[in-house]
Order: C-alpha cells, then structure tokens, then sequence
C-alpha cells in the first residue's frame, strides 16, 4: 500500500485539488484507493463524498482523539466516493479543529505523531494507494500524515508566498525523516495554477526551478476553469470536454509517483 501526503504550508495553492485529480487518476488505473481528508476545513469530503455527510457523523477526528475512550478505528468512519474503488475518510464540521489543537497541546512523542500511521495500518489489504490532503500548515495533523506517509507531494503556485512556502514544508518534511519516517520519500514540487502568459507566473518558475532543480516537476499544471469546475460538479476530467492534455498531466504524475502500478498506455 503506497501513502503519499499532499502537503503545503499555504493555503489555495491546490493542495486539495491535486488530491482530487490524482485520486480521479488513480481510480481510472484501476487502483483501490482511500482518500484521506486530513484538513479542518473538510474542501476533499464535500468534493468526493457520495453523500453529503451529516453534521454528527465520523469523521478523521474521530480516529485521531487523543483521548482514548474517545478514539474510533478508521473502519468505523471511512464512507463511499463518488467513484468505483474510491472510499473516503471525511472531515466536516469542526471535530478536526478541536483535534488539531489537543494534539499540538501535547508534547511531540512519536505516539501521538504516528496515530494515523497506526489506523492505516490496518487498511493495507484494502487498498492499492491512501492519498492525504493536508492542512495548509506544518501542525499536529500535517506531521501525523508525514509519519503515516511512505512519499510526499508538495504542492506549490509560482508567487511570492506559496514559492517561499515550499522551503519552510521541505524542512519539516526533513525533520520529519531524521526523527520519526526515515523511509519518507520528498518527491518534489508539483507547480499548480501555472500561467505562462503572465511574467510574474514565468519568474517565479524560473526561482522555483533555480532554486529545486530537478524536484520541481513537469509536467505543470496550468490554470484552467476545467481543473475547478470538475472539482466542483463532482467529475473527473476525462468527463468533460478538451481536456485530454489536463488528463494526461494527472496521470504523468501519478504514473511518477507509482511507477509499479499504473502501467504507461
Ligand atoms: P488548497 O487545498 O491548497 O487550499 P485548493 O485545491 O482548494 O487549494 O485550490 C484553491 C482554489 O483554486 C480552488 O477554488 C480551486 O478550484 C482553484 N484551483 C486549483 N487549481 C487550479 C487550476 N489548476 N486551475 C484553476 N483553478 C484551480
Ligand atoms: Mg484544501
């Protein structure tokens, strides 16, 4: 079972949106997939789940609490997507905020930091590929899904903020190596919400590859209404019209990030 964390440290750069696509990939190759919906703000549970979830179900929180008699499996709160293959660990309401703040309240042990590695153990016969999206932070939850993770993704935007954004991710990302996931892959850069036709886009790609050389990957994903409107109606790309190209980009990436289960074609 592959985990790979969708991780940045700004919010609005695509984390939740790459989540989204890849998971469309993923699916489309056939793979059994859980979504994770590991931020507050719950945008991947009201994209992907099937039903809208009711304000007292489970959710993340629930598995994370790190009060014990409190604590759910993970079992107990994974629902069904919008796709085949897809199912979804959902995040609504504010559980997730509250569970946030208990943790970063308590001191950083490795217990605490690796209670969603623990809960996905447990999935790893059910599913090919676990995909998290992060909070827009380097907190409590996004360590949780950098010890529970086997490959990181960062996302980023080419401007000011998301750019220098990438730097602070990328040292917690090696903290997080040196003391509690030494098998953690960083697989780099994913540049979202490109456009080539401004000059500010096209300078801040050009800092992002000077500074990252080979981790900032191709291809990039440009802004596009499609990329958001299929998000939004709940639909993968390859549902709607011209968008063959946006389609191939999200496979190339997840073909890179699981080169030994999605088979070129
Ligand atoms: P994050 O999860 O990092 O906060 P989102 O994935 O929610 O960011 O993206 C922020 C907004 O930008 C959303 O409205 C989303 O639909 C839009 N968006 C993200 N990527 C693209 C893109 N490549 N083209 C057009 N709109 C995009
Ligand atoms: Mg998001």
């Amino acid at each position: 079972m592959d985990i790979v964390a969708v991780a940045a440290q700004k919010g609005g750069v695509g984390k939740t949106t790459t989540t989204y696509h890849l998971t469309r990939a993923a699916a489309r190759a056939g793979l059994r997939v859980l979504a994770v919906d590991a931020d507050p703000q719950g945008n991947l549970t009201s994209a992907l789940a099937a039903e809208p979830p009711q304000p007292e179900a489970l959710g993340v929180a629930d598995t994370l609490n790190p009060d014990a008699e409190h604590r759910y499996a993970l079992d107990d709160v994974i629902v069904p997507a919008v796709w085949e293959g897809v199912d979804l660990a959902p995040t609504s309401g504010e559980a997730l905020t509250y569970i946030e703040d208990e943790l970063t309240q308590k001191p950083k042990t490795p217990e605490n930091s690796s209670r969603l590695k623990a809960n996905l153990a447990t999935m790893a016969d059910r599913y090919d590929l676990v995909i998290i999206d992060c909070p827009p932070n380097r907190g409590a939850l996004t360590v949780n899904a950098l010890v529970a993770a086997t490959q990181v993704l960062v996302v980023t935007m080419p401007a000011l903020y998301a750019a220098n954004g990438v730097a602070h991710i990328f040292s917690s990302i090696q903290e997080v190596q040196k003391e509690l996931n030494p098998e953690l892959k960083n697989r780099g850069v994913l540049l979202n919400l490109w456009e080539p036709s401004t000059i500010a886009s096209r300078e801040w790609r050009l800092w992002l590859a000077e500074t990252y050389g080979d981790q900032l990957l191709e291809p990039y994903i440009p802004k596009r209404e499609a990329v958001k409107t299929a998000q939004e109606a709940g639909m993968g790309l390859d549902e709607l019209p011209k968008t063959e190209e946006l389609v191939r980009f999200y496979d190339a990436h997840l073909q890179r990030l699981l080169p030994s289960r999605v088979g070129r074609n």
